[in-house]
């Protein structure tokens, strides 16, 4: 087993554990991601994605836009479109830590149909959970790097220069879609389309589900800890 613990090395190799990450807006799956990263797992968010195809202003950004503007999701067909080239085009055996899909149950389905067609199947489906005033709270207190997508919290994980970011330099914005009315209407397609997705992945007894309200040092080792039975039965 590797030690995917705080503190380990980071010349230590890669575990290919293969992981998804779901969580109402605001509950951290990015945060978090990036602090399991830091130990051994790569990081795919099928949102920085999809606004990376809008800020480059590709064929799919265009059809992508609006539904990301709206806070709607983008339509299955588009996603799983979308989502395939970004799953063929990896090693069988590379690992991943996906962040926001799948996302409903059509997706879910399709993504298991890929990855038994490389006769792959996932380890664990983390999910975090927050109550939602908790979200909308910390949402308000969200920022982005609009050119590397970098996610920061002003309380919880802020920026070491107020309002710059670490990796690049560039200034924080708030994303449009995070203005409250937005997320609410976020929640609402969540806990509709979503939650769902829970139950399937309980019923296949992967589902790992951690309460999201605490410091973002401390959430990631929780998970970690709770990860390694998940990955130690592979
Ligand atoms: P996120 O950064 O995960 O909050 O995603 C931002 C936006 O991207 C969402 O509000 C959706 O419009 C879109 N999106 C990301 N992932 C998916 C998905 N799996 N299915 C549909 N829409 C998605």
């Amino acid at each position: 087993m590797v030690d995917a613990s705080p503190g380990a090395s980071q010349d230590a190799p890669k575990r290919s554990a293969r992981l998804v990450l779901i969580g109402p807006p605001g509950a951290g799956k990015g945060t978090l991601a990036e602090n399991l990263c830091s130990f051994s797992f790569d990081h795919i968010s099928s949102g920085e994605i999809f606004r990376g195809h809008v800020r480059n202003q590709t064929s799919l950004g265009q059809r992508l836009e609006k539904s990301l503007a709206d806070g709607q999701l983008v339509s299955d067909d588009l996603t799983l479109e979308t989502m395939k080239k970004w799953f063929w085009s990896r090693k069988p055996n590379q690992g991943f830590l996906l962040d926001g899909f799948p996302r409903t149950l059509p997706q879910a389905r399709a993504f298991d149909e890929w990855l038994e067609s490389r006769s792959l199947k996932l380890d664990a489906v983390i999910h975090l959970y927050l109550e939602e005033d908790a979200v909308v709270e910390r949402i308000a207190h969200r920022r982005v790097c609009p050119k590397d997508g970098r996610v920061y919290h002003l309380l919880y994980n802020p920026p070491a220069k107020e309002g710059i970011c670490d990796d690049c330099g560039t200034e924080l914005i708030q994303r449009p879609d995070d203005r409250e009315p937005i997320i609410r209407e976020r929640l609402r397609i969540y806990r509709q389309k979503t939650e769902p997705v829970l139950a399937y992945y309980r019923e296949q007894g992967i589902l790992l589900t951690q309460d999201s309200d605490r410091h973002a040092a401390e959430l990631a080792k929780t998970v970690q800890q709770k990860l390694q039975p998940f990955l130690a039965i592979r």
